[in-house]
């Protein structure tokens, strides 16, 4: 599938990813919004929030929670930012949570 993301988590595409397990992949936004601005995504393609079921934000909660826990004192105030469709600012459609710290 010709999605920047699904290429992302195919190892065909690089990023500097931070964490992933069978189901999730994390890696930095190749233009940081904040000193750390990380990218959560599920690794099976959904377009956008409302195409993914409960149980995916599930997860991907649970490794925002994972994540910043384990980033400690630099993330223990952070902004998390889903845009979802086109006229919210959406640009890339794979579902990903923003996760926004540092500033
Ligand atoms: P959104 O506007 O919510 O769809 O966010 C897409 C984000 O993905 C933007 O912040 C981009 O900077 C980021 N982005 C796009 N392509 C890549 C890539 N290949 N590696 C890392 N981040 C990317
Ligand atoms: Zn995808």
């Amino acid at each position: 599938m010709n999605c920047t993301f699904c290429r992302i988590v195919r190892g065909e595409s690089p990023a500097k990813v931070y964490y992933q397990d069978d189901d999730v992949i994390v890696f930095f936004d190749r233009a940081p919004l904040t000193p750390i601005h990380l990218l959560i995504c599920p690794k099976a393609h959904y377009t956008d929030f409302m195409d993914a079921p409960i149980e995916v934000h599930q997860m991907l909660v649970k490794t925002v929670k994972r994540v910043v826990t384990e980033l400690g004192e630099k993330a223990k105030d952070f902004r998390i930012m889903i845009n979802n469709g086109p006229r919210s600012g959406q640009t890339v459609f794979h579902l990903h949570y923003h996760i926004m710290a540092g500033k």
